[in-house]
C-alpha cells in the first residue's frame, strides 16, 4: 500500500452495521457475509462459509465501533483541515438500510452517544471559532435527478453550480446560506431541512434514499498576528493598535454527503419514473467512482464534469482538500451481492 503518498487521495473506511432484529431471527443459521479483521484493516467477503477474498481499507469499523470512534477516524482529520482553511468532503456510500444516515446524520437527541458525524463536526467547529471575528454558515441541499433543491428554502429550485475559472472555487448562487452560532440553532436548521426534504419527496413521489443529501458548512476564521495578543496582555490599547498585524483570514468548506442508495435496481423490473431515477443515481454514483479512481491513480484528468454531484464537489475533493469516504455494509448473506459491489466501489480508491 502506498496510499498516503498520493496527495488528495480519498481515504476509505468500511463500516459494518450490526444485525437488526429481523436478521437476527432470519439468519441465525448463517454466518455474516463478511469477516472483519480490524487490526489488519482487512475485510474478507465470504464466498461460502469461510473462504473468500480479502480487501484492504484505511479503516475497518466493526459492528461494535461507536459513533465517537467513527467520527474520530473518518471525520476529525477532515474537520481539522477545514478549520485550517482547506476544503474537505465526508461521504457515506452504501445500499439503503446499511447505516449511511445513522453514520453521518444521526442527531442523537435521545441518546447523545448516537450522534453522527455532522453533529460532532459542528461541535468541533463551534469549539474552535470565536464569533467576534469568525463566522460559520450552512447550506443544505438535495440533489435529485440532476436537479439541486434547496432544503432551507423549498421554493428555490433554480440553483446553478458556478466555478470560478481562476480559483477553481465552486459556488452555488441562489442557495440559502444561514449563519449559525450555536449547536441548538444548527440542529433546528437540520430538522427544518429534513422536514422540507420529506415534503419535497412526497410531492415528487420518491424516497430520500433516491437522492443525495448535501450539507455544506463554510467556516471563516480570522487568525490574528502574534503581536496583537502580546499587547493585549500588557493592557496598553495604543500599543495594541500600533502593533496589530493584519490578521489572516482562513476560509474552509466542509461538505457532508449522504449519498443515494447504491443498490442496483433491476432495470428490467422498473419503468417510467423509477427507471429515470435509477439512471440518474447510476450516473452520479458512477461519475463519483470515476473521480475517486482517477485520484487514486494520480491521473491528470479527473472527470468532475460528468455529473452535478461531482461538479459540486470539485473544489472539496482531491488536490489540497481532504476527502473521506465511509462505505456502509450490512451483515446479511442475502445481500452479499450488494455488499460485494459496495466493497468494490471502496476498493477503487485504494
Ligand atoms: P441508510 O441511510 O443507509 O438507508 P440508516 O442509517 O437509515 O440506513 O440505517 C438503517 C437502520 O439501521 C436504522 O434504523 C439505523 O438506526 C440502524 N443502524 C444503522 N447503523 C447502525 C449502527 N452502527 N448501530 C446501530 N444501529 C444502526
Ligand atoms: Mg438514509
Amino acid at each position: 500500500m502506498v496510499c498516503d503518498e498520493v496527495p488528495g487521495r480519498v481515504r476509505v473506511a468500511v463500516r459494518l452495521r450490526p444485525r437488526n432484529a429481523e436478521e437476527s431471527v432470519a439468519d441465525t443459521d448463517f454466518a455474516d457475509c463478511v469477516e472483519l479483521q480490524p487490526e489488519l484493516k482487512r475485510l474478507k467477503l465470504r464466498k461460502n462459509n469461510w473462504d473468500g477474498d480479502t480487501y484492504q481499507f484505511d479503516e475497518v469499523l466493526t459492528e461494535f465501533a461507536s459513533q465517537k470512534r467513527v467520527y474520530e477516524v473518518v471525520a476529525r482529520p477532515v474537520v481539522e483541515s477545514v478549520l485550517d482553511g482547506y476544503n474537505g468532503t465526508i461521504m457515506a456510500y452504501g445500499q439503503t438500510g446499511t447505516g449511511k444516515t445513522y453514520t453521518v446524520g444521526c442527531l442523537g437527541e435521545e441518546d447523545t452517544a448516537a450522534r453522527g458525524i455532522t453533529v460532532r463536526a459542528m461541535e468541533d467547529i463551534f469549539a474552535n471559532v470565536s464569533f467576534e471575528t469568525d463566522s460559520v454558515s450552512v447550506s443544505y441541499l438535495q440533489l435529485y435527478m440532476e436537479t439541486i433543491q434547496d432544503l432551507l428554502e423549498p421554493t428555490n429550485d433554480k440553483i446553478a453550480i458556478v466555478e470560478d475559472p481562476k480559483t477553481g472555487d465552486v459556488s452555488l448562487p441562489g442557495a440559502t446560506l444561514v449563519e449559525i452560532r450555536d449547536q441548538q440553532s444548527f440542529i433546528q436548521l437540520l430538522r427544518l431541512g429534513e422536514a422540507q426534504r420529506f415534503a419535497a419527496n412526497t410531492k415528487l413521489n420518491t424516497e430520500s434514499s433516491r437522492s443525495h443529501a448535501i450539507l455544506m458548512v463554510h467556516v471563516k476564521r480570522s487568525i490574528k498576528g502574534r503581536d496583537a495578543a502580546l499587547s493585549t496582555e500588557n493592557g496598553n490599547h495604543q500599543d495594541m493598535v500600533k502593533s496589530l498585524k493584519p490578521s489572516v483570514v482562513r476560509k474552509g468548506k466542509l461538505v457532508v454527503v449522504d449519498l443515494a442508495g447504491s443498490e442496483r435496481i433491476n432495470k428490467s423490473g422498473c419503468e417510467g419514473h423509477t427507471l429515470e431515477e435509477t439512471k440518474f443515481i447510476n450516473l452520479s454514483l458512477s461519475a463519483l467512482g470515476k473521480c475517486i479512481n482517477a485520484l487514486a491513480e494520480n491521473s491528470v484528468h479527473v472527470p468532475f464534469r460528468d455529473s452535478k454531484l461531482t461538479r459540486l464537489l470539485r473544489d472539496s475533493f482531491g488536490g489540497t482538500a481532504r476527502t473521506s469516504l465511509v462505505i456502509t455494509i450490512g451483515p446479511s448473506p442475502r445481500h452479499r451481492g450488494e455488499t460485494a459491489s459496495t466493497i468494490m466501489f471502496g476498493q477503487r480508491a485504494m
